[in-house]
């Protein structure tokens, strides 16, 4: 058996059944993703548009493709015929490209709003405040080809775990409060490789796992 596929079923025997793992597959070879897809694997996730259309254009239908990094406005039509959840919403503009591109396709989107949580500049994201006028602003303009079903956050790249785990808690508590008034949403999309436990613990729903899985990549992400 291969090392990723040992790798795969490894993670899989660690993480509750009702985590959503997606597979970051960021990189790495089709041939990669197809030894899990034999595994019975589905949901994969990629952060580059041409990457994800072109690896989604070559491998079995039944794949659902994540797009986990920032997306630009003008690239949303290479992906929307065919994406299944869009992680990094960041703006209104964007989430109404999308709509706009989901209706061409007869389609409806589901996404998740990333939230910024950590302490580096670096990292996208909503804070609190901005967060509030963006879903005032989704109210106003009435999307229906979109659907918001959870958050997508990022901790800071850190070993202090206490700062890690404060930071997931907080991204937990703001999407128990927008759930309130969103009855769409059951995605908490936050845990990556060094930090999904601590993820888990503090109520993710979905985590993000490439490295651990595939194995460390040539350059960073
Ligand atoms: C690359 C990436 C991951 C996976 O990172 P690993 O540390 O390899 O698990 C998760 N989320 C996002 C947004 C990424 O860009």
């Amino acid at each position: 058996m291969s090392e990723t596929k040992q790798k795969y079923l490894e993670f899989q025997k660690h993480i509750h059944a009702d985590v959503i793992l997606v597979a970051v597959s960021k990189t790495k070879p089709e041939a990669d993703i197809l030894e899990l897809y034999e595994e019975g694997h589905r949901v994969f996730g990629e952060n580059k548009v041409q990457d994800l259309a072109k690896k989604a254009g070559n491998l079995p239908k039944d794949i659902e493709w994540h797009m986990i990094g920032h997306l630009q406005t003008n690239k949303v039509k290479f992906i929307a015929p065919f994406v299944s959840l869009i992680h990094g919403v960041d703006s209104l503009k964007l989430l109404k490209t999308i709509n706009k591109e989901a209706e061409k396709n007869n389609r409806i989107i589901n996404c998740l709003i990333q939230v910024h949580i950590a302490s580096e500049e670096t990292k996208f994201g909503l804070d609190e405040d901005e967060l509030k006028v963006f879903f005032e602003g989704v109210l106003k303009e009435g999307l229906n080809n979109i659907k918001i079903t959870g958050l997508m956050g990022m901790s800071t790249f850190t070993d202090n775990f206490q700062q890690v785990r404060e930071e997931f808690r907080k991204l937990k508590l703001i999407f128990e409060e927008l759930k309130k008034d969103n009855s769409e949403f059951r995605d908490l999309s936050m845990g990556m490789s060094n930090d999904y436990s601590i993820a888990i613990e503090e109520g993710a729903t979905m985590i993000r796992i490439g490295s651990l899985i595939f194995g460390a990549r040539n350059y960073t992400n």
